[in-house]
């Protein structure tokens, strides 16, 4: 398995299947890579990169957790070609040093500035779910997305469910670009969940033996939200029940699984999506709920 860290170690890739991720690679993520695989007949591609431009200044980059050498590891493991690793300077090249002014701003900064005001598709911004809490977020997921596709030119992307508007943010991304990245399928993949029910994610590491606890609050809600008659007692399920678990509720709504906007067509899928707060650790998760 190679490990890439510049555009040029891409070249012989592309027309890859990617699977982008920021590391900490769990179960999820190799489930990812290993449906990559299991298409054949196109090299697997895993990325690792922690996008500081998808991070407010508030949240956890810095502590993000990084395991570089076990990550590889397990990408190796679960069918990867290769593994690209870029630089900060190689994902979002600052200005050349003939055109940079002197003091120029760092690549960093400078693709946080850009990020700010990246075109996003209405999913982030209009259903109010992350893109009320984490305004800054899907511009920058779209942003190193798009440089990604840029650089690998892929014929399939695979995003999780467990980031469920993500998974529809970028969906639109593509769709809304027809000709940007030619023939390129993006495919959603099923959330991975530890044996008790909680979906897996490199943050779970953050939650006290107490708090693993409470986090199955999440998949209990949803669970019950299955079992409710219309989308407004699905949602005071879900509250109930994320309260008793002692979460702090940002929301736990229902919504059309395709736009995210609240139902109107009942006859349409929708899917039930949870954010939730223990401390300073934020859990999200969704699920498809069967036509109510
Ligand atoms: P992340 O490294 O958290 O940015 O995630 C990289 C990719 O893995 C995204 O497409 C996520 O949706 C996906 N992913 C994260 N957790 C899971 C999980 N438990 N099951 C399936 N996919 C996941």
């Amino acid at each position: 398995m190679l490990v890439a860290t510049t555009a040029v170690d891409l070249a012989p890739f592309h027309g890859c299947a990617l699977v982008p991720t920021m590391g900490a690679l769990h179960d999820g993520h190799a489930s990812l890579i290993s449906r990559a695989a299991a298409l054949g007949g196109v090299p697997v591609v895993a990325t690792i990169f922690v996008n500081p431009t998808q991070f407010a200044p508030t949240e956890d980059f810095a502590a993000y957790p990084r395991t570089l050498s076990a990550d590889l590891a397990m990408a190796e493991r679960a069918g990867a070609q290769a593994v690209f690793v870029p630089s900060v300077e190689t994902m979002y090249p600052a200005p050349s040093a003939a055109n940079a002014a002197p003091g120029a701003l760092s690549a960093h900064a400078l693709a946080a500035r850009e990020a700010a005001s990246w075109p996003v598709p209405r999913v982030a911004i209009e259903p109010r779910l992350e893109d009320a809490f984490r305004p800054t977020h899907f511009g920058g997921v779209c942003q190193v997305v798009a440089r990604l596709f840029d650089l690998t030119q892929p014929l399939h992307a695979f995003f999780g469910e467990k980031d469920y508007q993500q998974l529809r943010v970028l969906t639109s991304m593509v769709e809304d670009a027809p000709g940007r990245w030619p023939g390129l399928a993006v495919h959603g993949a099923p959330t991975v969940r530890e044996p008790d029910g909680l979906a897996m994610s490199s943050r779970n590491r953050y939650l006290r033996p107490e708090q693993r606890v409470q986090a199955l609050g999440l998949i209990h809600a949803l669970r019950l939200a299955e079992s409710e008659p219309d989308p407004s007692a699905a949602e005071a399920a879900m509250h109930r029940t994320l309260h008793e678990h002692g979460l702090r509720v940002d929301y736990a709504v229902v919504r059309d699984a395709r736009t995210l906007e609240p139902v109107t067509d009942r006859s349409r899928p929708t899917r039930a999506l949870i954010a939730a707060r223990l401390d300073t650790v934020r859990l999200i998760d969704n699920l498809a709920l069967s036509v109510l």
